[in-house]
């Protein structure tokens, strides 16, 4: 009798443990609000079977800070429909973020504070509307944890019959490049896929950024969600399905 009145007292605390453990993690979901919190799945999808990880290709490629900082730095003779476009492709990952992470993730426009880009932003966007001439559209320079320099010239492999100077096309190069920076790769299915970080756009239809790509950042920022010490993203590639 004992013994029973024993186990059905420590099932009893089991079970409020376990309640207690839930209501927890829900809290600290919701606080942190994560992928899955209704915010991020309102994003659209895309095409895109899977990402890859950049860090997993470049060890040391992956933020320990979630308060991303970025800044431009454009040559004189860009114009100002050029400079808007960048800054448009900075606000649309800002505000998706914000939405998708609730403050948890957060990139922040820092242009014209500071002395020079270098020294007041994690991610400095260079853009240099006349060089090139070859298919080239942007590259992202990556060092240990992050990825400081982003080279945005004004054209990109597949779109060579499209007037490279367009800003909408600029601008969804801009958020291609700043996807690479925050720490995501291409799309597994590079050249088929319209996902913002596919190949397939803009010949197959406009790109998406998409849901994929906001759970691929959660992915990477894994760490962020644990409360604890920064540790680096797992293997990927990111499953999109
Ligand atoms: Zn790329």
């Amino acid at each position: 009798m004992h013994t029973r009145k024993s186990l059905i007292a420590l099932a009893l605390i089991a079970m409020l443990l376990i309640s207690l453990a839930v209501l927890a993690n829900t809290r600290d979901a919701a606080a942190a609000g994560g992928p899955g919190n209704g915010q991020c799945n309102r994003l659209p999808s895309s095409n895109a079977e899977a990402l890859e990880i950049l860090s997993n290709y470049y060890p040391g490629y992956w933020w320990d800070h979630t308060d991303i900082t970025i800044a431009v730095q454009a040559h004189p003779n860009a114009s100002s429909e050029q400079l808007e476009a960048i800054d448009h492709s900075i606000a649309t990952w800002s505000d998706v973020l914000e939405r998708c992470f609730r403050g948890l993730i957060t990139l922040t426009n820092v242009t014209g504070t500071g002395n020079n880009p270098q020294q007041a932003a994690d991610i400095v966007v260079h853009y240099v509307p006349t060089a090139g001439g070859v298919a080239f559209g942007g590259y992202a320079v990556c060092g240990d944890h992050g990825c400081p320099n982003i080279m945005v010239r004004s054209d990109l492999p597949p779109s060579l019959n499209r007037d490279p100077y367009e800003p909408e096309y600029l601008d969804w190069v801009t958020q291609h490049e700043i996807g690479h920076a925050l720490g995501l790769g291409h799309t597994t299915n590079l050249w088929e896929s319209t996902d913002m970080m596919g190949y397939g756009w803009p010949d197959l239809g406009d790109p998406v950024l998409s849901e994929c790509d906001l759970e691929g950042i959660a992915f990477v920022f894994d760490w962020a969600f644990d409360g604890g010490e920064p540790y680096p993203p797992a293997a990927g590639p990111f499953d999109c399905s």
